[in-house]
């Protein structure tokens, strides 16, 4: 079973602040918010990054973008958000689980996430 602590989120091992959930997609609250609403947007299915993502799994790629999408509008982010996914070492990746950050509440600066 996966060390991931995003896996273990999925699994109900570590608690989460849950805002959306269907059987391919989890989204919850960021635990160091940046932003009045920060969420991150995962799926169930453990892939390591962006770049990890196979051909296969394009109709997940779609289906993730579709809830930060929808989570927008529930959270009322009608004067623009962010969506950041970090890939690797570089961009300073900490936890090695695909996910989307959704930011927004707020004008934000220019380094985030
Ligand atoms: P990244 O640096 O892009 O890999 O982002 C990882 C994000 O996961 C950070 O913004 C962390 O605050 C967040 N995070 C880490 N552990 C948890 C957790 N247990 N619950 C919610 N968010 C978390």
């Amino acid at each position: 079973m996966s060390d991931c602590i995003f896996c273990k989120i999925i699994r109900g091992e570590i608690p989460s602040e849950k805002v959306f959930e269907n059987e391919n997609v989890l989204a919850f609250k960021d635990i160091q918010p940046q932003a009045p609403v920060h969420i991150l947007v995962i799926p169930k299915k453990h892939v390591e990054s962006l770049a990890a993502l196979s051909e296969e799994d394009m109709p997940l790629a779609v289906e993730l973008l579709g809830v930060v999408n929808a989570l927008a509008k529930e959270f009322h982010l009608t004067n623009g958000y962010r969506v950041v996914t970090n890939i690797g070492d570089d961009a300073r990746q900490s936890v090695h689980h695909l996910h989307f950050h959704l930011l927004g509440g707020e004008s934000l600066t220019d380094k985030m996430c």
